[in-house]
């Protein structure tokens, strides 16, 4: 039997690292897309020997993982990527929701038309299936929580905006007999690899990354504002059930995409909300330093309360979250401690 191949588009990134990693121990080959814009080569080596620690043997991985370094927008080289893929997880965009503001041209270029190159050079390839990382940016400022898929959404910033034009590009090219879809609105992502280095990082790496250093954190505001925070190897296993999920199931109705259309839209949390003060007595526990936190005033534009309803989750892909808060923080802490992240 042949071995499975899958392309992962922004493969050297935080989230698409620990997919690569999850697809390698699986015993998949895996071919990777990436300008290294914001990924980076180490995260790809951290997803090899992770993968080597429980895959098939120890030098497979290596073997199995095909790296091509270029841009999602180029279609001559995506057209040769997606060749012979069991399916397509499109993860690259530019992540950051600020240089989307200061620059709504050039990131909608990347994160909507990188999509609607990949999907189509999907389709036209034959792949049968294109995973989307979405965002839970795409709901804006909503009062109902927990948030449902069905709730209208309300993009923000010109990020959120190419999200949801990218999730409805699948729909509409899904629609026309291209790849079938599904696209995962992720809400908080944490763990490992995750990038400390910005003002705007996520706040797991912040401040993991101050607990390392013995240094303190920023809270902005009273710290009650909450998220609903996903580890990474979850999320991950999200992406490889989407991958699998029946045609069937994604025509059917409830997926967010008319019947008969098998494509699905489909939130990724864990349907819990934890504060930001939560965060860090957690991370105090899991680290045994006092961690001083400064409070500033509340940051403009910051939305207050965020949760995901994951019901569609667990009846379209069969998937829960497996790792509780406190859990995930000791992981990523014990891996920062470690140098690893
Ligand atoms: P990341 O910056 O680590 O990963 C993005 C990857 O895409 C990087 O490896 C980068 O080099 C690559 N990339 C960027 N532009 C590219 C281009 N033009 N061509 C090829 N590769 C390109 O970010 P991440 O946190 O791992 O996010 C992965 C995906 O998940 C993104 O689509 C992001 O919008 C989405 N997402 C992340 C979160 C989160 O909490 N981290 C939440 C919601 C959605």
């Amino acid at each position: 039997m042949s071995v499975p191949r899958y392309l992962v588009t922004g493969g050297a990134g935080f989230i698409g690292s620990h997919l690569v990693e999850r697809l390698l121990a699986a015993g998949a080959a895996v071919r990777v897309l990436d300008d290294f814009s914001s990924g980076k080569r180490e995260n790809l080596w951290a997803a090899v020997g992770g993968a080597a620690g429980v895959g098939p043997a120890p030098a497979d991985p290596v073997r199995r993982l095909e790296v091509v370094e270029g841009d999602v927008r180029d279609a001559e080289l995506v057209r040769a990527a997606v060749d012979d893929c069991r399916a397509v997880f499109h993860l690259a965009a530019i992540v950051s929701v600020t240089r989307s503001v200061e620059d709504p041209v050039g990131t909608g270029a990347v994160t909507h038309g990188g999509t609607v190159n990949v999907a189509t050079q999907a389709g036209i390839a034959g792949v049968p299936r294109v995973v989307l990382a979405s965002s839970c940016a795409v709901y804006g400022d909503v009062d109902a929580l927990p948030l449902t898929e069905d709730v209208p959404p309300r993009p923000l910033s010109p990020y959120a905006a190419a999200k949801l034009g990218s999730e409805e590009a699948l729909v509409a090219l899904a629609r026309g007999g291209a790849s079938t879809a599904v696209c995962l609105r992720l809400f908080n992502v944490y763990g490992p690899r995750q990038d400390p280095g910005s003002e705007y990082s996520g706040v797991v790496a912040l401040f993991t990354h101050a607990a390392v250093a013995g240094a303190g954190v920023t809270v902005y505001g009273d710290g009650l504002q909450t998220r609903d925070f996903v580890y990474v190897d979850d999320v991950a296993a999200a992406f490889v059930r989407a991958a699998e999920a029946p045609v069937g199931r994604l025509q059917a109705a409830g997926t967010g995409a008319p019947e008969g259309v098998p494509a699905a839209v489909v939130n990724i949390g864990t349907g819990a909300q934890s504060s930001v003060l939560d965060l860090v007595a957690a991370l105090r526990a899991a680290s045994g330093r006092d961690l001083p936190v400064e409070h500033r005033p509340a940051r403009a534009g910051d939305i207050r309360d965020s949760q995901a309803d994951v019901s569609r989750a667990a009846a379209l892909l069969d998937w829960r979250p497996a790792v509780s808060l406190t859990e995930g923080l000791a992981r990523t802490y014990a891996a920062g401690a470690a140098g690893v992240s």
